[in-house]
């Protein structure tokens, strides 16, 4: 279990832009302390890159794959606030397929995935949260210790006395760049240029393309991973949805290439790959501009004590699920009113 505490401090009303897993994290740990808090999202749902499509017979997870639980805190968090039922662990073979084709085996360690899919855990997460939906933040202003929040329309959305950004890089600099913050906005151009796009794309089979593996990681000028999806628990499939990640170069060289091409490229690489001739009956593709880190610096979060603005994010520890709930939960820790 959190260390759950009350809070000691004036009730402080706070502000959050974004409802992936660290957004939900900080919101979730700062209501704790007794503060009001607001998550406001521009998608219809909450868990940004924790993601799923639905497709015929169920869903497919088509940005996180898996998580992995080495910070102590993180499965009795979840366990807590989301419940044992929205996720579990994925049993399987997996594989690294190297460029010259030698298979080695991923390091023993337990793979956790949501159930019956990935946004199961920010769903049960966002329960416990006021949520606002479909509401993109575009700018905010101070006025005198306070800070208001602007939609792209240019309504109010209402008056904070803290903010935590958890958008992804390039969104947090234009969001801090909108609202008059150069300075703090520079500062994180490293974090932009760090982050790639994917290519995501799920195509439905009804043999088995690949028996070997639930998931791999392989090197090629094309692919990056591929997963049965399937494979996972609590997914009740007729055949098999496989999910296949283009390599972070590939989605950077193709990212204005229609989808539809896109997704019978993907398809034709994996065929090739593992020697499976059957076409796929469905197939969906969906492009993430913004996907995974590779930035070097990691200090864990941000913190802009002068204008009472904080950054978490997978970007800043890790680049994973597991370092968003670190980064949001270092964030909440260092903010005055988590002291
Ligand atoms: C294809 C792919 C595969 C991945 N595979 C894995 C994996 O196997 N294992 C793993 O651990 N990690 C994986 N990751 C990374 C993992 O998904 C992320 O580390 C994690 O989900 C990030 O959570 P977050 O809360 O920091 O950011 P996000 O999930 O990106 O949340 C940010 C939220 O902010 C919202 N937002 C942005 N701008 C605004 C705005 N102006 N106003 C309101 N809302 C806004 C977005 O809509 C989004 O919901 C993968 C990611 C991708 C894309």
């Amino acid at each position: 279990m959190p260390n759950e505490k009350s809070v000691s401090l004036p009730v402080r009303r706070i502000a959050i832009v974004g409802s992936g897993l660290s957004g939900l994290t900080a919101a979730i740990l700062l209501q704790q302390q007794g503060h009001k808090v607001v998550v406001f999202e521009k998608s219809r749902g909450p868990g940004g890159r924790l993601a799923a499509k639905r497709v015929p017979g169920g869903s497919a997870d088509i940005g996180a794959q898996y998580f992995t639980a080495r910070n102590p805190d993180f499965l009795p968090f979840l366990r807590h606030y989301a419940g044992d039922s929205t996720f579990a662990p994925w049993q399987g073979e997996f594989g690294f397929r190297s460029v010259t084709g030698q298979w080695s085996p991923f390091p023993e360690e337990h793979r956790y995935v949501g159930t019956p899919r990935m946004t199961a855990i920010t769903r049960a997460l966002s329960h416990h949260l006021d949520v606002v939906p479909e509401t993109r933040v575009k700018r905010f202003s101070r006025h005198g210790e306070q800070w208001t929040l602007y939609d792209t329309e240019d309504s109010s959305l209402g008056s904070f006395d803290q903010i935590i950004l958890t958008a992804p890089p390039a969104q947090s600099r234009d969001l801090l760049m909108d609202s008059g913050l150069e300075a703090e906005a520079v500062m994180l151009e490293d974090y932009v240029a760090g982050i790639l796009p994917c290519w995501a794309v799920a195509a439905h089979f009804n043999e088995t393309p690949w028996e070997h593996h639930q998931g791999m990681r392989v090197e090629h000028p094309v692919l990056y991973w591929l997963a049965n999806n399937s494979s996972k628990p609590d997914r009740k499939d007729e055949g098999e949805w496989w999910v296949l990640h283009a390599d972070p170069a590939w989605s950077q060289s193709h990212v204005d290439t229609p989808p539809e091409q896109v997704a019978a490229l993907l398809v034709e690489a994996f065929r090739d790959l593992v020697g499976f001739a059957e076409d796929p009956g469905e197939v969906i593709a969906h492009r993430w501009l913004y996907a995974r880190s590779a930035c070097d610096a990691q200090p864990g979060h941000l913190w802009f004590d002068e204008q009472q603005i904080g950054l978490a994010g997978d970007w800043l520890s890790g680049g994973r699920v597991e370092g968003a709930f670190d980064s949001a939960s270092q964030l909440v820790q260092a903010m005055p009113s988590g002291a």
